[in-house]
């Protein structure tokens, strides 16, 4: 529980063993600070570690996620970047708040507070959660498509990172940059078609393939991407807590085999 998930670093790397998982990643949004206990889990589970993150990133208008694997959890560049990134989550909170209370739901910001470990990684995650608590929603997915997403009275737009900026941190921190669960932005062919030539310009090297965001029918389309454009391909559970998940760890399924593992590419970082 370092950004939005329910579980402690210890707790998901010991369900993620009992699951099966050899090889771990623990990648908190735009913060690196449960790197070092998560990889110390890891190793007592009997697992595999790879550091990493998941940088929210502004791309045409839109949020896009990069996950970076494999970095220096101790790069300086990288921690500052993350600084930068989360900045401006307590005013967008604020504003959150503020467009729910228009809608007649009062203290969502003091209430969504109660659910955060790390106030400046309050996120939309957090007011779901206080949303459900207190009974205005019956579960999380109706929590964003009544109030939380584009539209919606507590959507605030806001600007992350640039994707060269975040791109950038990774690499130079020593990782690999990937996009997360490309299939469920909101993009044309032509704008996912200009994510993917920007983000390898950038030196971006790998997309999320399986992942507990994809449908199958999602898992085939971009392998077929991963191919097209010579991107190494990534699996990832994005579990968040074992109430809101519908994909738990290790439980996905495999990487289709004509695709480059992205952590063949990282193999001197495992630790
Ligand atoms: P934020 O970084 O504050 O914009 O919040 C992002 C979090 O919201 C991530 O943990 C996502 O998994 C979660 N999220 C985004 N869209 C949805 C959705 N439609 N349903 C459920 N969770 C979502
Ligand atoms: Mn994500």
């Amino acid at each position: 529980m370092v950004s939005d998930g329910t579980l402690t670093p210890e707790a998901l790397a010991e369900r993620a063993a009992g699951n099966g998982v050899e090889l771990w990643a623990l990648t908190d949004h735009d913060e690196i600070g449960g790197q070092h206990r998560a990889r110390a889990a890891a190793r007592a589970n009997g697992m595999k570690y790879l550091t990493g993150a998941e940088i929210s990133v502004t791309f045409a208008n839109e949020t896009v996620h990069i996950v970076g694997l494999g970095f220096d959890p101790d790069d300086e560049g990288m921690r500052q970047g993350l600084i930068a990134t989360r900045g401006g989550r307590g005013v967008r909170a604020q504003e959150m708040s503020a467009g729910l209370a228009k809608v007649g739901i009062e203290g969502a910001y003091e209430g969504a507070l109660r659910f955060v470990g790390n106030p400046e990684l309050i996120s939309r995650t957090h007011f779901a959660r206080f949303l459900v608590e207190s009974g205005v929603c019956k579960d999380t997915p109706e929590v964003f498509r009544k109030y939380l997403t584009e539209g919606k009275p507590g959507y605030v737009p806001h600007r992350w990172a640039t994707l060269k900026d975040a791109v950038r941190w990774i690499t130079e921190a020593g990782g690999i940059a990937v996009i997360a669960h490309p299939g469920r932005y909101k993009f044309s062919a032509n704008e996912e078609y200009a994510l993917f030539s920007e983000f390898e310009a950038h030196g971006g090297r790998a997309i999320e393939v399986v992942t507990g965001s994809h449908t199958p029918a999602e898992y085939v389309e971009y392998a077929d991407k991963a191919l097209e454009f010579g991107f190494a391909a990534s699996r990832g559970s994005d579990f968040h807590s074992p109430d809101e998940s519908h994909m738990d760890l290790g439980k996905l399924p495999w990487l289709p085999g004509k695709l480059t593992p992205v952590w063949e590419l990282l193999e001197d970082r495992i630790q």
